[in-house]
């Protein structure tokens, strides 16, 4: 029997720590052990890995990533009430989880970590784009983790894997496929969580290149690709004119049309152009 058996069902746990799902807190839980396990696959070969997971809840993901194998899981919760339901986890799986009470957005958690380490979470749909960017943007590459397997409502996974030319490409596209690899792995119907979300979900499983596909500053990259797609509908020279007076040219030193609009520009282009312009931005 392994140690997955012998923690009672995922239901039993909600009802004997009162675990209502709370709106606030971006709470709609995976009850269904089966789907866990599936979704922990997705994050690749765990067994000598570090895993990071935000937010688990009642740990349902947390139990699919220990019987997936992972060496240790840490585990960082805000809500309070979730912690006695967690340490069950922890006594099943000794030495293996570790949990931090506290908010996503501010602990360090790479202190508690050893490399190699992969980031897998159902995350709290309100944090979800936010941490995703920070982990996309450090200033060194490669980053702290191998991989990111990541639960996101199926819009943001779309925009996430958007290609030039659509109407999902944008920033989120560029900052996820310039040094890394994304591919949704995984789509979930509402009923597979409790309470159902209004929306559809899908997990993105980020893989982290070597070195990014192409080269640039990616403060400035950042930059330009925020100016370009928050006037997506005018032409670059006048969405990027705030960036810099001469737009034009640097434009047309990265081989970029200055009538083109940033939906059509590829992420090669905006890689050369944030090269053009970084001694001035
Ligand atoms: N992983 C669990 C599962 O799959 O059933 C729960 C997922 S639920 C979508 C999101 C979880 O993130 C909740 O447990 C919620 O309390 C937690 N959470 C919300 N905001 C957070 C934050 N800022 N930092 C850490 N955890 C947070």
């Amino acid at each position: 029997m392994t140690a997955i058996d012998t923690l009672p069902p995922l239901r039993e746990v909600i009802a004997t720590h009162q675990l209502s799902a709370r709106k606030s807190l971006g709470q709609n839980f995976l009850l269904d052990l089966n789907l866990t396990a599936k979704i922990a696959r997705q994050a690749g070969d765990l067994s000598h890995c570090d895993v990071l997971e935000i937010g688990p809840g009642p740990g349902g993901l947390t139990r699919g990533l220990l019987a997936e194998g992972a060496r240790r899981v840490l585990a960082v919760e805000k809500d309070g009430r979730c912690i006695p339901a967690l340490a069950e986890i922890a006594d099943a799986y000794p030495n293996r989880l570790q949990v931090i009470e506290g908010d996503a957005l501010e602990v360090n958690p790479l202190e508690h970590l050893t490399p190699p380490i992969r980031v897998a979470a159902n995350l709290p749909y309100n944090i979800g784009t936010e941490l995703l960017v920070r982990w996309l943007t450090p200033k060194q590459w490669p980053p702290f983790w191998q991989s990111l397997t990541l639960m996101f409502q199926r819009e943001v996974a779309e925009r996430i894997v958007a290609l030039p030319g659509t109407k999902k490409y944008g920033r989120l596209a560029l900052l996820a496929q310039w040094r890394a690899e994304p591919n949704i792995v995984l789509s979930l119907p509402p009923g597979a969580f409790t309470p159902p979300p209004k929306v559809s979900s899908a997990v993105v499983h980020l893989t982290a290149l070597p070195e990014p596909r192409f080269p640039a500053d990616a403060g400035t990259l950042n930059k330009v690709v925020a100016a370009a797609f928050n006037q997506r509908r005018k032409m670059l020279r006048s969405a990027l004119k705030s960036v810099s007076p001469d737009i034009e040219d640097h434009l047309k030193e990265a081989g970029i049309p200055p009538t083109e609009r940033a939906e059509q520009v590829s992420l090669e282009g905006f890689c050369a152009l944030a090269r053009s312009l970084e001694p001035q931005i």
